[in-house]
């Protein structure tokens, strides 16, 4: 049997390099992919924190925003053949859960997750039921296609606020996340796309990618600097970190919509509860979306948006760890690991 070098979570931020043999289709809707490239996510960061910020399960390989070429199928998989070109919406639901069964699979209370519970991208070869794995065009170039499941995530938050023709839209943190939200909101049409976050790199970088302004609000005033951009304040503001809903409420106008999207387990941040009743605010827990991936595919296949533009390095499969040091520390924004 043929065998691939792959990077293992050994638990405690440990990946250690092992000899794997390459995983076969053995149910009989298994697709084998061939990965091409798979991004590293915030996810893999907090996978490899110590202590850990987000659960894994040791010895598996990580890794979930990948993309390939189908290699083999099982006798069961209908709908790709080898040689399509694949990514992989990495959540495996249950389809019998409460919540599955009201049509609410984001909140599956018995799911698996290619790269964190079962075996990832980080690898040659991945082995997935059809179901985790969907088609995209050629035309879309594999540095395109590897945000898909990012881009998935901001699709499906972003449809929870109803948005206008023109709307103003100010977005805490300018992480890849929060800059995939600033060119989502582009394509949509927004009026005045406002970034904020404390990194000067990233300020830059979104300065680069078109935005109308990339505050430091240890520099400027935030109210006031939105005020003045957007006249009335935001319709609309999106929390990228995970903690900033004491700033995302001042920032919105009266009636306006925040979107809650960063996590963070252990922050309580104090919020002002009065402003969001007497200013008529409506704020959006989103998770993960639900089901966006075929309006995803369609996104990046009608190349109106570049989220390539976010990649800062790619990286061999043996520089997985240096990878991610290079998110960690702030000098990489996007960091592709390829085949
Ligand atoms: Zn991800
Ligand atoms: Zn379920």
């Amino acid at each position: 049997m043929k065998s691939m070098y792959v990077p293992i979570f050994k638990g405690e931020g440990r990946l250690e390099y092992e000899t794997r043999p390459i995983p076969q289709p053995t149910a009989p809707d298994d697709v084998l992919v061939k990965i091409e490239a798979c991004g590293i996510c915030g996810t893999d960061l907090n996978i490899l924190a110590v202590p850990a910020a987000h659960k894994a399960t040791p010895n598996i390989i990580i890794g979930h925003e990948g993309v390939g070429l189908v290699e083999a199928v099982a006798p069961g998989v209908t709908g790709l053949q080898p040689g399509d070109r694949v990514v992989i919406a990495n959540r495996l639901t249950c389809g019998q859960c409460h919540y599955c069964r009201r049509g609410l699979d984001n909140q599956c209370t018995n799911y698996k997750t290619i790269g964190t519970t079962i075996d990832g991208a980080f690898a040659p070869y991945l082995c997935a039921p059809q179901r985790a794995l969907f088609k995209i065009d050629d035309q879309v170039p594999r540095d395109e296609a590897v945000f898909f499941e990012p881009l998935s995530c901001v699709v499906g938050s972003v449809v929870r606020a109803p948005m206008q023709a023109a709307d103003n839209v100010v977005i805490l943190g300018a992480g890849p996340m929060g800059m995939l939200f600033a060119m989502l909101y582009q394509t949509l049409g927004a009026g005045r796309v406002i970034m904020v976050d404390l990194a000067p790199f990233r300020l830059d970088f979104a300065q680069k990618i078109g935005v109308t302004a990339a505050l430091n609000p240890t520099e400027v005033d935030l109210s006031q600097a939105v005020q003045e951009l957007s006249g009335l304040g935001a319709d609309i503001v999106v929390d990228a970190v995970g903690n900033q809903l004491p700033t995302a409420i001042k920032l919105a106008r009266r009636g306006g919509h925040v979107i809650l999207f960063g996590l963070r387990l252990y922050d309580n941040p104090a919020v002002n509860q009065y402003t969001i009743t007497r200013y008529d605010l409506t704020l959006h827990g989103t998770f993960v979306g639900l089901n966006p991936f075929a309006q995803t595919i369609q996104l990046l296949e009608s190349r109106r948006l570049h989220p390539s533009k976010l990649t800062t390095h790619r990286l061999p499969l043996t520089e997985l760890a240096q990878g991610v040091e290079l998110m960690r520390s702030g000098q990489g924004l996007k960091v592709i690991i390829e085949n």
